[in-house]
């Protein structure tokens, strides 16, 4: 006899609102759409939040009903067009099938053109449908956590780890619970507690203190009745009534007051220790400096050289020049840079060829992250930029940059892809032939996830003060809508 029917969706995206590159149905097709079946296929014995529910529900026999996994890198905002074919998918699935509980995977940071707090509009619409039975959902670490969402899941999970090396377990997670709940051995709810903060991205990690020990402290107060406590650093490039630091407790009803108590102490004890989260970051021109005289041998691995407020993975527009052009200009070679976006680039090295000389005005294309960059290329090699993750991060899980050329450039070789996509993961380079331990210095268009790939073998790593759309200076945004007072926006939160 199979067991109890789950539906299970993934509608994912982190929205910087400050990113004037707007997120359609299109741009998720180009980095991560699967419908129906398609969902299973692609996740399965994947280290992702579907990964996890799958798992979970292969050991309890559940009928499960895939309906849509739609992922796109982050950047501006949703389209309602995305948005509304994405949960109508969800709805349709919970509709035919009457289900006995849902499982979603969310990032919580989500915004749309109606929708600023597009999570809580999908759990509500999903809510609306499925009626009473337990609907549990996994969220980012950098989720910002609205009420709305917490009243209409009945669990929300959040990743313990920055890089985001959890994923499957937090899926696995929020699954377990449901299991939990089949069985009339939990009865849950979500209580949610909050601190006046608004860190950076940097200072999430969680490696360190303060994420560290407050991850700790959490995981030590988590029991039968109280499943899951999560910290939430939230996402302070979503200009958003709901953006902020939280602590989620996902609790039997019967003792919500107690996990809410839990809550209240480590938000309190995080904005007790809110100075942890400032830190100092390296100048393009000291980086540079670094870089040139940088001998991997004696320093035991590359110099990587985190690009970091270009990430794409924060909705960047990653064709940020003003660390490449100090490169250059500073003569340093020995360089492997991953990955810039510029597709009119990546289609004159088409119709040169490899081998061959191509002449292009290299990104700044978009936001005021460097000048076009003029240079002569040789062409090294042309691919489909894409390829499985085979690090610690979303293991197994395909990316794509979309079509992609090699360019050298005095010493220096540059991945250009087509569209925006994280390269955190090392097959970046070796996907396109380039060896990373091999190089002197590296260059990631990344903030903290090449962490979890790159740290085992580089020799230093410096996050470098570059412009783009996730600086870590947040006096540089034009806030009007996130909650004030927040540390670090004001100093006296
Ligand atoms: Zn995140």
């Amino acid at each position: 006899m199979a067991g109890e029917t789950v539906v299970v969706c993934r509608i994912e995206h982190e929205t910087n609102t400050f990113s004037s590159l707007p997120t359609d149905r299109a741009f998720f097709a180009d980095t991560g759409l699967y419908y129906g079946a398609d969902v299973v296929d692609e996740f399965e014995g994947t280290n992702t939040d579907i990964g996890g529910f799958l798992r979970v529900a292969d050991e309890h026999d559940w009928e499960v009903v895939p309906t849509v996994a739609a992922t796109a890198t982050p950047g501006g905002i949703v389209t309602d067009d995305a948005l509304t074919t994405f949960v109508d998918a969800i709805v349709d699935g919970v509709e035919e099938h009457d289900p006995d509980g849902v499982l979603l995977g969310l990032h919580g940071a989500m915004v749309s053109e109606e929708h600023r707090d597009g999570d809580g509009y999908i759990l509500e619409r999903v809510r609306e449908a499925a009626g009473d039975v337990p609907m549990l959902a996994t969220l980012d670490l950098h989720a910002n956590v609205s009420d709305r969402m917490a009243a209409a899941a009945d669990g929300l999970f959040g990743y313990d780890t920055y890089p985001h090396v959890d994923i499957g377990d937090t899926g696995e997670e929020a699954a377990r619970a449901l299991a939990a709940t089949f069985a009339g051995d939990l009865d849950p709810t979500v209580v949610v507690e909050r601190a006046p903060l608004l860190p950076p991205l940097p200072p999430l990690q969680t490696a360190i203190d303060p994420m560290r020990s407050l991850l700790d402290a959490a995981a030590a107060a988590e029991s039968a009745t109280a499943p899951d406590i999560s910290v939430f650093g939230g996402f302070a490039y979503a200009d958003v009534a709901e953006a902020g630091f939280s602590v989620v407790g996902v609790t039997d009803r019967s003792t919500a007051d107690a996990t809410r108590e839990t809550c209240r102490e480590l938000a309190d004890e995080a904005y007790e220790q809110r100075t942890g989260f400032d830190r100092d970051y390296t100048p393009v021109g000291d980086a540079v400096a670094e870089a040139a005289t940088w001998d991997a041998d004696v320093e035991g691995g590359p110099l990587l050289l985190a690009d970091m407020a270009d990430n794409p993975g924060g909705g960047s527009a990653q064709d940020g020049t003003v660390l490449l052009e100090a490169l250059l200009d500073a003569d340093v070679e020995g360089v492997a840079v991953a990955t810039l976006v510029d597709a009119a680039a990546v289609d004159a090295a088409v119709e040169a060829g490899v081998g061959e000389t191509v002449s292009v005005e290299l990104g700044g294309k978009v936001e005021a992250n460097g000048d076009p960059l003029p240079i002569e290329a040789r062409v090294r090699s042309l691919s489909d930029g894409t390829y499985r993750n085979q690090g610690p991060m979303s293991t197994g899980m395909q990316v794509t940059f979309g079509r992609t050329a090699v360019l050298e450039v005095d010493g220096i070789t540059v991945v250009v892809g087509s569209h925006r996509q994280q390269p955190y993961d090392p097959e970046a380079f070796r996907s396109q032939g380039i060896t990373p331990e091999r190089q002197r210095v590296l260059v990631l268009k990344s903030t903290v996830h090449y962490r979890a790939g790159f740290e085992p073998f580089v020799g230093g790593i410096r996050e470098v003060d570059a412009p783009g759309l996730c600086s870590p200076d947040l006096s540089t945004f034009d806030y009007e809508h996130v909650p004030r007072p927040l540390y670090p926006l004001d100093p006296d939160a």
